[in-house]
């Protein structure tokens, strides 16, 4: 074993009348651990590097191999070694170099390996428009290898402001076969399956999610709260974690919420919650018949939503974090960059949570 000191901690020290206090900052959490060491043991941290093992590290700084261990475990049970080496790993020199050295710096425990929990994901991604073409991309790029693809559409001119991988050559062909075949030309060991329709029933919605790890709603047809409630109520049942892609309206762009059966409320209770809200405010809806007028959006936009959700559903995949929409939705606004977070609980009247 070459312990080594984690990536993305940092060390400072300063000496004191018994001798060194050092703080370790864990910078992906911001948690300072600190320590009261002697010199010694501050001369072994300087060989944590993955370079020394235990032993010559003992005989480096003069001290016994069971002094070293001591200390190595005591930061250990802190987080504060890599328990996964970054240093001859199979992803050296590989796409996932980078990424899975910034997963690393999660981990507490050698079993965390997070970049094969998101390779061996499934995904369905119901809505492949302006959130979902960019999440499809988003969850490829980060390693994910079995998709299922999901749109009644096809391409359209008006499509290509702000929905990637589509080209003027895709204008026409359904969505999910260019999506698919798009993907597969990056990522060779990506398999999809590629499911053109509308879901607007739950039967259509459990076909589409059979054996899915994570559902990502990023439809707006029937109508984005409609497909919301559905896939939410569907996978609901089926204790299936998923992720409603609120989009974008005007200068606003609205993230989640992430929905896990058990560990959050459903979308339901975020709905129920808004209605209290606004009611006890003394404001009523009121129904304006739609038109045919396209809404209008930016593509810088609908990336940044969109990879809020990625990053939101490697949580899920992966465990690196804890996902941060459950139990809230976050409401961006563009002109100030300024992110509101509309928080909800379980109901206790929720026929879907309670069911
Ligand atoms: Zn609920």
């Amino acid at each position: 074993m070459k312990p080594m000191i984690k990536d993305g901690v940092s060390v400072l020290y300063r000496k004191t009348d018994e001798g060194y206090e050092v703080n370790f900052l864990i910078e992906s959490s911001s948690v300072i651990v600190p320590f009261s060491i002697d010199e010694s043991a501050l001369s072994c941290i300087k060989l944590l590097n993955g370079v020394h093992s235990i032993e010559s590290i003992a005989t480096i700084v003069g001290i016994s191999a069971e002094a070293v261990l001591s200390l190595t475990e005591m930061l250990q049970s802190n987080g504060l070694l890599q328990t996964f080496s970054t240093v001859g790993n199979n992803y050296v020199g590989s796409r996932f170099e980078t990424q899975v050295n910034f997963l690393a710096g999660f981990q507490t425990h050698p079993s965390d390996d997070f970049q094969n929990r998101i390779s061996n994901s499934k995904v369905t991604i119901i809505g492949l428009g302006g959130i979902g073409s960019w999440v499809a991309y988003g969850l490829v790029l980060a390693g994910v290898r079995k998709l299922t693809l999901v749109d009644t559409d096809v391409v359209e001119l008006s499509n290509l402001n702000r929905q990637c991988l589509y080209d003027p050559q895709s204008v026409g062909q359904p969505k999910v076969e260019v999506m698919s075949a798009k993907l597969c030309a990056f990522e060779p060991e990506l398999v999809t399956t590629n499911i053109q329709c509308l879901v607007d029933t739950s039967e259509t919605c459990a076909q589409v999610s059979t054996d899915s790890d994570l559902v990502i709603c990023c439809a707006d047809e029937p109508g984005t709260d409609e497909v919301n409630r559905l896939v939410s109520e569907t996978c609901f049942s089926q204790k299936l974690p998923h992720i409603l892609c609120g989009g974008y309206d005007g200068h606003l762009g609205f993230i989640g919420p992430t929905i896990v059966p058990g560990a959050s409320g459903c979308w339901f209770c975020y709905e129920q919650t808004l209605e209290h809200q606004l009611l006890a405010a003394g404001y009523h809806h009121l129904q304006i018949t739609p038109t045919q007028i396209k809404g209008g959006n930016l593509g810088s936009i609908s990336a940044i939503i969109a990879n809020y959700h990625v990053t939101e559903a490697l949580k899920v995949l992966s465990g690196f974090a804890k996902p941060t929409l459950l139990n809230q939705v976050a409401e961006m606004d563009f002109l100030t960059y300024t992110i509101h977070m509309r928080q909800y609980h379980k109901r206790s009247e929720c026929c879907i949570c309670n069911s």
